[in-house]
């Protein structure tokens, strides 16, 4: 399907012209036509599927109209982490390059001049507000908002905003907004919870949920069943034959991760680490390092695991196995984006076996199992234990959930329409596979001056070209995010 199939304005499909994109994702051809119709929604779909997109175009295409009030906060979207709502932040600046669409970034920080920059854009009403909980929540305390006239309510990665302990802050500012609006609340998950979250915030909600993706097909999985003792060894032997560029290593507390990252770096890697006793400067700092290829790995908590478009990476190192099936497959799908190649090496002692045969049986794989290298001694045997807590039943119900609500439109309105490629210039086109091309996404000191967050030019519909707004510089916060320590 198209996007030129729906009734977007012409300013939104330039906007999706300039960005390339032409057929939609499968969340997008399953969510766009209700979401247009005004319907709430439930979205179980995972990061990389395109379904920032498929909440913000509607959102976008109603604005343009110039049917709400210009100076007034119209739509507020809730992330659980300041890296991914500066991931969505950057996406709305692609879409809204052609549009008089305001938007500001909230998630936190203790740089005066960010908050001055938070407060100007919502003083002036930008249009949308991408913002984490805890600041939202203390920008309400402080009067500092006025949310009686959102219409639009996007929650996204909710059920990452719960499993961080955000429920009480989201019903806290659901219950700021008017009764009358339009509620969007995506997830990977469907746990009760959320369940309970939904029944609670939305209305009479349409419910679209695709399968959990499966590890893509470009990357080789292995695992290598050993001693907690050996890890860095096959680590070392890893890198004996082959480059460490281009490598990520995930553990799953951030004092593993730094004492990972100084053992590496003793034995000459070169290594960057990524978790959240970092401030924002510092990492965007090393995800600029890691783009620019001056470090070579980043040794990072699950922070990096989810939602952070990094592209060209080789090799994804599972330290240790993650709890939880679908950290595996976001931590692994970091690498072979977009039809390209990775590969994906998890290191399994023998406390984490059962975890890894409930993640086999999940993905309904058996991952290679790789020989030990002779100077590191002799392996354990992979015995997990097999109670294995019914994950394959666990995919069959989210198989069996998958579908429904596919409508066919052939009023291609625009259709085939050449891409004009002005904005972006590498840009390139994207099949409709539900990988879609990741774009690169760190904010970078180099990249360009920040746009006045929230100043919000007149909307001139006809003459929509006219203004470029600079991207926003990452800046600093104190957004929480929940690691293990
Ligand atoms: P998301 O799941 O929203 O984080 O999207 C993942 C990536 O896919 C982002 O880099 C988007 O810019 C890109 N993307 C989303 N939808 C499309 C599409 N229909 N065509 C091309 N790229 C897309």
């Amino acid at each position: 399907m198209y996007f030129t199939d729906f009734d977007f304005e012409d300013e939104v499909l330039d906007a999706l012209d300039a960005m390339r994109f032409e057929k939609c994702t499968p969340i997008q051809e399953q969510t766009l036509q209700p979401l247009m119709e005004g319907r709430d929604l439930i979205g179980v779909a995972q990061t990389g599927t395109g379904k920032t997109a498929a909440y913000l175009l509607p959102v976008l295409n109603r604005l343009c109209r110039g049917e709400y009030p210009e100076d007034s906060i119209n739509c507020v979207i809730m992330a659980p982490t300041r890296e991914l709502a500066q991931q969505i932040d950057r996406q709305l600046e692609g879409f809204t390059y052609f549009m008089n669409v305001s938007s500001v970034a909230v998630y936190g920080g203790n740089d005066g001049q960010r908050y001055e920059q938070e407060l100007r854009g919502m003083a002036k009403g930008a249009d949308i507000i991408v913002a984490t909980p805890g600041r939202l929540i203390s920008h309400i305390n402080l009067g500092n908002i006025d949310l009686s006239k959102v219409s639009f309510f996007i929650l996204d990665e909710a059920d990452r905003m719960l499993d961080m302990g955000f429920c009480n802050d989201i019903m806290t500012i659901a219950k700021q907004l008017p009764k009358e609006r339009q509620t969007m609340l995506f997830s990977a998950t469907m746990p009760e919870e959320i369940r309970k979250l939904a029944r609670d915030i939305l209305t009479d909600p349409v419910q679209i949920t695709l399968a959990l993706a499966k590890p893509a097909d470009g990357i080789t999985q292995q695992a290598y069943i050993c001693h907690e003792g050996q890890k860095l060894g096959i680590i070392n032997s890893i890198f004996d034959n082959e480059s460490s560029e281009r490598v990520i290593l995930f553990a799953s507390r951030k004092t593993k991760v730094k004492e990972i990252s100084h053992t590496l770096k003793k034995h000459g890697f070169n290594v960057g680490e990524m978790h959240s006793d970092l401030s924002q400067s510092e990492r965007d700092e090393i995800m600029f390092q890691y783009k620019s290829r001056k470090i070579d790995m980043i040794v990072a908590t699950d922070i990096l695991a989810r939602g952070i478009d990094i592209d060209d990476i080789r090799i994804v190192i599972n330290y240790d196995v993650p709890r939880d099936c679908d950290d595996y497959i976001h931590r692994i799908g970091r690498t072979a984006r977009a039809g390209t190649k990775g590969r994906a090496i998890t290191l399994v002692n023998v406390e984490d076996q059962e975890y890894f045969k409930r993640i086999e049986d999940f993905i309904e794989q058996d991952v290679p199992k790789m020989e030990l290298p002779a100077a590191l001694g002799e392996a354990p045997a992979y015995e997990p234990k097999s109670k294995q807590k019914g994950a394959r039943k666990q995919r069959s119900n989210n198989k069996d959930k998958q579908g429904g609500n596919n409508r066919k439109r052939n009023n291609h309105k625009r259709g085939g329409r050449p891409a004009n490629g002005n904005k972006q210039q590498n840009a390139k086109p994207v099949e409709n596979s539900g990988q879609p091309k990741e774009t690169a996404s760190v904010a970078t000191p180099q990249e360009g001056t920040p746009k006045q967050q929230g100043e919000k030019p007149k909307r001139r519909r006809p003459n929509h070209r006219r203004k470029r707004r600079n991207k926003p510089q990452g800046g600093e916060n104190a957004a929480p995010v929940t690691e293990n320590k």
